[in-house]
């Protein structure tokens, strides 16, 4: 399988190469081996970082027509799905790979990714939560966000431990290897993707190169070029939510030797970022799950409006508004009841109980608040802001911003304002996120993590919190068009011979299968789906091209 040639380059070569040990990565390869393939999966990252961005995911799916849908009394199916999806992600005409993929997705979530992960040993919550419900256009009809029961990190161990019997006879691991670039050979003046060369001028060779190196959105210079023309410019104080490793360097590879590279433009970051108390890259941020119960000011205290923002329906819309921030950040306002039921932070580390599966904490936490989170973000970071008065509040906003921008005035004028709404009879409650927050308490899982509304200058639920958010970078929903096959297409639609791309790659199938918007829980999802694709195609090439060199011989 290994030589040295004459330039004493080290040539390797396999079935199938991988680059890029993400969820997608592990997945395609844990379906070649099964395939009796050998295959080389490659990452720039050390072994304790193996599974990408899935380490430190949530773990939140959107499944179609599950057992804990039907056991929550949900009634939902891929038609229901399909429009659901279509109305968030606005197709155009072009956009037939993306609609392909989003197709496959409603039609084979439950067979493909379901099931798929349930025979690994995943298990999910039982609680079905309804994210997206949608603003202006129709998004979740029905509750389908299911969370693993262990975070994704569960199902990335799950995952190597069912590649572990492969390890070293099928599955060959090279980990602090970055690709630096596809090669290729001339056949009949068309380009064939003949493998990879790393940053050592090692080359690996092979029938198949699958691209799995994820999105963009941890190179924020890349974020800004892409930034959506629709919104406002991209703040300068955009923090990145994703890695470094997350650079798109592959992206521009592919699309130097003719794949198709769309949708660059469409995102889903978040609109309520912290910076990482304690960073481990630049510009690291922690993404907010902004309390629905939370106040949205701008930079000057006032509310933001006349639409409140909410979160929860519409996830593009709130990024979409915070890029109007004139500088670059707006507030939250809150009070500790509400943090304590409400606040969360995106991701497993600071979702320990789900993560570590201690269901008795989670269920006191989710029952009585989770004060240990409260208290944690008020110690370890200076963005999340605990006072006893407005005053007070007011002098330690001012403290983190480069102006006294907040006037105490203005600030008490907006919580006066919007609890005297809350003061009246229920019946006489006329505000619009007031109206959103009843809407979402009607679906249990929410009513146990919304509070009922209440003013927020209540003494007896303080003290005050202000927190400082600006946008976090995310996930990318375009990158390489890909067929059903996962193979990557030129500009003309053909697939390039021997090469695939797969997950955040990909834009999760096809080069951006959610269009605008996503649904949620679509993207880990949409990795496990195109790396069987990917699989399942190069299984039966392989089959094939063996049995015609059988014939031949
Ligand atoms: C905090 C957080 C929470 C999230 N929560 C959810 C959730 O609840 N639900 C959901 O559906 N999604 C969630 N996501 C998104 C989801 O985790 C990712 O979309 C998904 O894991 C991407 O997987 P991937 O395999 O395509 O790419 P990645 O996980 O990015 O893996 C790509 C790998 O390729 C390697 N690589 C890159 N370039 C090269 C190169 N040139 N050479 C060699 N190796 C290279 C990288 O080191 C990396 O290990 C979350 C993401 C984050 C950051």
């Amino acid at each position: 399988m290994s030589n040295f040639n004459k330039n004493n380059t080290h040539e390797v070569h396999y079935d199938a190469i991988v680059i890029g040990a993400g969820i997608a990565g592990l997945t395609v390869v844990l379906e070649l081996a099964k395939e009796n393939k050998q295959v080389l999966i490659l990452d720039a990252q050390d072994e304790a970082n193996v599974g990408g961005l899935a380490r430190s995911a949530f773990g939140g799916m959107a499944l179609i027509g599950t057992q804990e849908q039907k056991r929550s009394g949900i009634i939902d199916n891929a038609e229901i799905a399909l429009k659901d999806w279509h109305a968030f992600a606005h197709f155009n005409e072009d956009d037939i790979y993306p609609k392909q993929w989003a197709k496959l997705y409603v039609e084979r979530s439950y067979q493909d990714v379901y099931q798929y992960v349930k025979k690994l040993g995943v298990k999910f919550l039982p609680a079905v939560n309804w994210v997206e419900r949608g603003l202006y256009a129709a998004g979740n009809s029905v509750p389908r966000y299911h969370v693993i029961w262990g975070t994704s990190l569960e199902l990335v161990n799950k995952i190597l431990a069912a590649i572990a019997p492969f390890k070293d006879k099928n599955i060959h691991f090279r980990f602090n290897c970055k690709v630096n670039q596809l090669l290729t050979e001339d056949k009949n003046s068309n380009k064939v993707i003949i493998g990879c060369q790393d940053n050592e001028h090692n080359k690996y060779l092979a029938a198949n190169t699958i691209v799995a190196s994820g999105g963009f959105t941890g190179n924020l210079t890349k974020v800004k070029q892409h930034w959506p023309k629709h919104f406002s410019p991209a703040p300068n104080n955009m923090l990145n939510g994703t890695h470094p490793s997350c650079d798109g360097a592959m992206h521009d590879e592919v699309s130097k030797l003719g794949g198709s590279v769309t949708h660059l433009d469409k995102m889903w970051n978040y609109a309520a970022g912290i910076p990482h108390p304690t960073p481990k890259f630049e510009h690291q941020g922690l993404s907010l799950i902004p309390c629905k119960s939370a106040l949205w000011l701008d930079s000057t205290g006032k509310r933001i409006g006349p639409e409140p923002m909410v979160t929860g329906f519409d996830t593009n819309e709130l990024c979409q508004r915070m890029s109007e921030q004139k500088q670059g950040y707006a507030w939250q306002v809150l009070n500790w009841r509400i943090a304590s039921k409400e606040f969360a932070v995106s991701g497993a580390a600071h979702n320990q109980m789900i993560r570590d599966k201690k269901l008795f904490t989670m269920l006191k936490e989710t029952l009585f608040g989770n004060h240990r989170l409260v208290k944690q973000m008020q110690h370890e970071s200076d963005h999340f802001l605990v006072a006893n008065s407005v005053d007070e509040l007011t002098d330690k906003m001012n403290s983190i911003t480069e102006k006294n921008h907040i006037k105490a005035q203005v600030l008490q004028q907006t919580l006066n304002d919007y609890d005297a709404i809350l003061s009246r009879p229920s019946a006489q409650w006329n505000d619009d996120q007031i109206r959103r927050i009843e809407h979402a308490r009607k679906w249990k899982p929410d009513k146990l993590r919304t509070c009922k509304p209440h003013p927020i200058q209540d003494e007896k639920h303080g003290p005050l919190i202000a927190i400082k958010v600006s946008l976090i970078s995310r996930k990318s929903l375009g990158g390489i068009q890909t067929n059903l096959n996962s193979q990557v297409l030129n500009d003309n639609a053909t697939p390039i011979k021997g090469l695939y791309a797969i997950g955040e790659a990909s834009g999760f199938g096809g080069g951006g299968s959610n269009g605008e918007k996503s649904l949620e829980g679509t993207f880990l999802a949409g990795c496990l789906l195109t790396a069987q694709q990917a699989a399942k195609s190069i299984n039966i090439n392989l089959v094939y091209n063996e049995k015609k060199n059988q014939d031949k011989q």
